[in-house]
């Protein structure tokens, strides 16, 4: 597989074209940005963990039947990926209340939610990414009322099968974001990565945190909190 020019540089990954024009090399970087790129810093070792790991559940994923865009793990930190048109959505799933939800409703973190909840937030950093719902998501002709079925159907599947990984691992899956994309023909599948970037997850006996808000919150110790979870994940009998 040859690697060609570098076709879109984000805040944790560049993408470049490869010899299939289906198929795209994804190349993670160890720089960490949050509040929509406000703070910016860097979490060494960072991309080689989080494309090892997403690579990891996305495999999973794919063999209970969710169809992704993961292809082939090429080096430490490359993977090849099918070519999509990304929906311009962050789909966000919750198990319990943490980040934003706890802000916006004023209420502390950690309450268990009886049933998951699935919302969505319109891609678009100049706006800081905006919570949506479905009747502005088909306004603005964003995704179909069809593919808008698929992704939550896929995003609450994900959920369940996470969730038992993760406390197979003594880690609870408090909340996560995924994004999807199109293939040529139109067919919905999951991209982007899963990570302790994008997801939050708590050591269940302790309540420590496992992930980017140890950055996000100058709590300290966010290397090792990245290689605990990777070794957690490793650890996993059947990872
Ligand atoms: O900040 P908030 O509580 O809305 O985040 C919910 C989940 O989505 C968290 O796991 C966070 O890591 C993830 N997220 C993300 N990228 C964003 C916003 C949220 O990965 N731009």
């Amino acid at each position: 597989m040859v690697k060609l020019e570098q076709l879109y540089e984000g805040k944790a990954k560049k993408v470049y074209a490869s010899d299939d024009p289906d198929l795209l090399i994804v190349s993670y970087k160890d720089d960490a940005t949050a509040f929509n790129g406000k703070k910016k810093g860097t979490i060494s070792g960072k991309g080689i963990i989080n494309n090892r790991m997403s690579n990891r559940l996305m495999e999973r994923l794919e063999k209970a039947g969710i169809p992704t865009h993961f292809v082939r793990e090429l080096s430490e930190r490359e993977t090849l990926v099918k070519r999509v048109r990304i929906v311009p959505l962050e789909v966000i799933v919750r198990n319990l209340s943490a980040g934003s939800f706890a802000k916006r409703y004023g209420v502390e973190e950690g309450i268990v939610f009886a049933q998951p909840t699935v919302e969505y937030s319109y891609k678009n950093d100049a706006l800081d990414d905006p919570l949506i719902c479905l009747p502005h998501i088909f306004a603005l002709g964003l995704a179909s009322r069809e593919e808008m079925e698929t992704i939550r159907k896929y995003a609450l599947g994900i959920n369940a099968i996470l969730r038992e990984f993760w406390q197979g691992c003594g880690v609870t899956l408090v909340d996560f974001k995924l994004e999807f994309g199109r293939l040529a023909d139109g067919t919905i599948i999951l991209a982007d990565e899963i990570s302790p970037d994008t997801c939050r997850l708590w050591d269940t006996a302790t309540g420590r945190k496992l992930d980017k808000d140890r950055f996000r919150r100058d709590l300290g110790g966010v290397e090792e909190a990245y290689a605990e979870i990777m070794a957690r994940l490793e650890a996993a009998k059947d990872a």
